[in-house]
Parts: C-alpha cells; sequence; structure tokens
C-alpha cells in the first residue's frame, strides 16, 4: 500500500476521540475535526486524561504520551482534512450527515484515498453510493472503549475493492487492532447478534420472566458474560439500542427484530440508560 502516514479522523465524540487516540499513540499523525471547537476541545483533554491513565498503568511512556499527543491536530477547517492519507469517519449515526461527510471528503481528498466508516449499522453500499470512489469506501467499526477493545468489524460494502479492504485490515493491525471481515448486511455481525440479544433479555423483563437482575445475573454465571445485557444496555444507550432494532427489523423486514415495546417506552420516557442516569439500572 501506498504509505500512509497521516490519518483523518472526523468527528471528536466518544468513537472519534478513542480512534484518535489510538492513531496517535501508533504513530500516525491524527488530524482530529469536528464541527464543534468545545467538543474538540473535550475529546483532547479526555485523551490526555486516557493517556495518563496508559501511563500510570505503565502500558506507555510518559515520553509516549507527549510525543502521541503532539500527534494530534485538532481542527475544526475541514480544508485541513485535504492532507490526509486515509479517512475515518466517526460523526452522529445519521444516513444525511454522514452522506453529506463522505461528499465534502470526496472532493477534498486525493482519489487514492480511502474513505472509511465507524458506522454501527448504516449501509457502507449506500453511503459509498453517494461518492464517486465506491471502491474505496469501507466499514471500520471500532468498539467501544477504542483503546481497550481489540475488535474491528471490517464491513465490506457491494462495491469495496479487495485492496481497499487489505489497506484497511493493514491501518486496523497497525492500530494493534483485530480486524474481522464481514459483508455490509443490517446491522453487520456485532449487533445482527448483540442487540436481538438484548431485545430478548428486555422482552424476559417485560414479560415478568425474571427480574432485571435476575436476568443479567443469569448471563453473568451462567455464560460467562462479563455484564449482563440489561447492564450493557444501559452502557451503549437504549435509544441506540432501539435505533439498532429499528434498522434490523426495516432492513430485513421480519419479526423476528420487532423491537421490544419495553425497551421503545423506556427510550419514549428519556429512560435511556448511564448517560440519562437512569435506565434498567440508576445511576
Ligand atoms: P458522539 O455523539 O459521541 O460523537 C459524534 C461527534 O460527531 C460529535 O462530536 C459531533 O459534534 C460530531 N459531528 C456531528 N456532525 C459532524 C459533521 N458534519 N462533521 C464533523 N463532526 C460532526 O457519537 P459516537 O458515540 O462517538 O458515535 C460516532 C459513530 O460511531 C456513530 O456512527 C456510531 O454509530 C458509531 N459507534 C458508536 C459506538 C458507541 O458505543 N458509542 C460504538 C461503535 C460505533
Amino acid at each position: 500500500m501506498a504509505a500512509i502516514e497521516t490519518v483523518a479522523v472526523i468527528g471528536a465524540g466518544t468513537m472519534g476521540n478513542g480512534i484518535a487516540h489510538v492513531a496517535a499513540r501508533s504513530g500516525f499523525k491524527v488530524i482530529l475535526y469536528d464541527i464543534d471547537q468545545r467538543l474538540l476541545d473535550h475529546a483532547v483533554s479526555t485523551i490526555a486524561k486516557n493517556l495518563d491513565r496508559e501511563v500510570a498503568k505503565s502500558k506507555i511512556s510518559a515520553d509516549d504520551k507527549s510525543s502521541a499527543l503532539s500527534r494530534i491536530v485538532p481542527t475544526v477547517q475541514n480544508s485541513a482534512l485535504a492532507e490526509a492519507d486515509f479517512v475515518i469517519e466517526a460523526v452522529i449515526e445519521n444516513f444525511e450527515t454522514k452522506s453529506k461527510v463522505f461528499q465534502v471528503m470526496d472532493e477534498i481528498g486525493r482519489p487514492s484515498v480511502i474513505l472509511a466508516s465507524n458506522t454501527s449499522s448504516i449501509s457502507i453500499t449506500k453511503i459509498a453510493s453517494k461518492t464517486k470512489r465506491p471502491d474505496k469506501v469501507i466499514g471500520m467499526h471500532f468498539m467501544n472503549p477504542v483503546p481497550m477493545m481489540t475488535l474491528v468489524e471490517i464491513v465490506r460494502g457491494l462495491a469495496t475493492s479487495d485492496e481497499t479492504y487489505e489497506t484497511t485490515k493493514q491501518i486496523a493491525e497497525s492500530l494493534g487492532k483485530t480486524p474481522v471481515q464481514v459483508n455490509d448486511f443490517p446491522g453487520f455481525v456485532s449487533n445482527r447478534v448483540l442487540m436481538p440479544m438484548i431485545n430478548e433479555a428486555t422482552y424476559c423483563v417485560m414479560e415478568g420472566v425474571g427480574t432485571i437482575e435476575a436476568v443479567d445475573s443469569i448471563m453473568k454465571l451462567g455464560m460467562n458474560h462479563p455484564m449482563g445485557p440489561l447492564a450493557l444496555a444501559d452502557l451503549i444507550g437504549l435509544d441506540v439500542c432501539l435505533d439498532i432494532m429499528d434498522v434490523l427489523y426495516s432492513g430485513f423486514a421480519d419479526s423476528k427484530y420487532r423491537p421490544c415495546p419495553l425497551l421503545r417506552k423506556m427510550v419514549d420516557a428519556g429512560h435511556v440508560g448511564r448517560k440519562s442516569g437512569r435506565g434498567f439500572y440508576n445511576y
């Protein structure tokens, strides 16, 4: 592959700051772009804090931390993205927003540059169709928290080329991650398997099969899951879980993916998990 030295990360939220952290720590120069200066500042301080934690655990040295931070260039100017050799988009989970970002990057970026999306559920094929380089569009689905989780689910759209896949796989490996290749279908593999489990756990609570604590204990003690599915739903956000169930339900037109009415009711009530202080549990 052509030398990739500079990675652009678009969107500096939860996932964007984690991806920027890992890329800078792995030696890449990182252009971290967001439309909101406040969120960008917050992202840089989060990265510094998380790098400090790695220093405290002797995973990296204090020098590694400062050189990683010095490789990150935060910006709200999208013209800065022209320099990127590889782009990872991590903006909000909204098709119109992502399409616009991909169209802009298609205009700004050199023709050889790969445009990867960290989407959890939106079709890579559909995003790619908005660009003039659908063969160079691919899904790069990192897990949260990015610095700690080793998996990257690499999602091939209908037009994604072998060369694009190979380069993306090598980038994931150079970030210290383990890439696993999947094809572009609703929910990919990770959320197609995970979300119906969370949804079914919610049905168990709604139908009175077991309490919240019982459902989580059974999955932790009996299946060796580190967290129960309902505690995990609170961590992910019940609104995010519902959105993904809706993508599966409409994408496959199959009633087996119907979102649990209790999940929808909790989202309607604003009880979306840790971020709102209340979900299946209180925080
Ligand atoms: P977030 O809300 O924390 O961050 C999104 C960021 O995008 C914000 O900082 C926002 O200002 C920025 N943004 C919005 N529009 C933009 C634009 N046009 N240009 C540049 N920046 C823009 O969201 P997140 O949780 O980091 O999720 C980002 C993506 O990662 C989504 O596609 C999501 O589905 C996916 N994802 C999330 C998780 C998770 O657990 N949170 C896990 C895997 C994948």
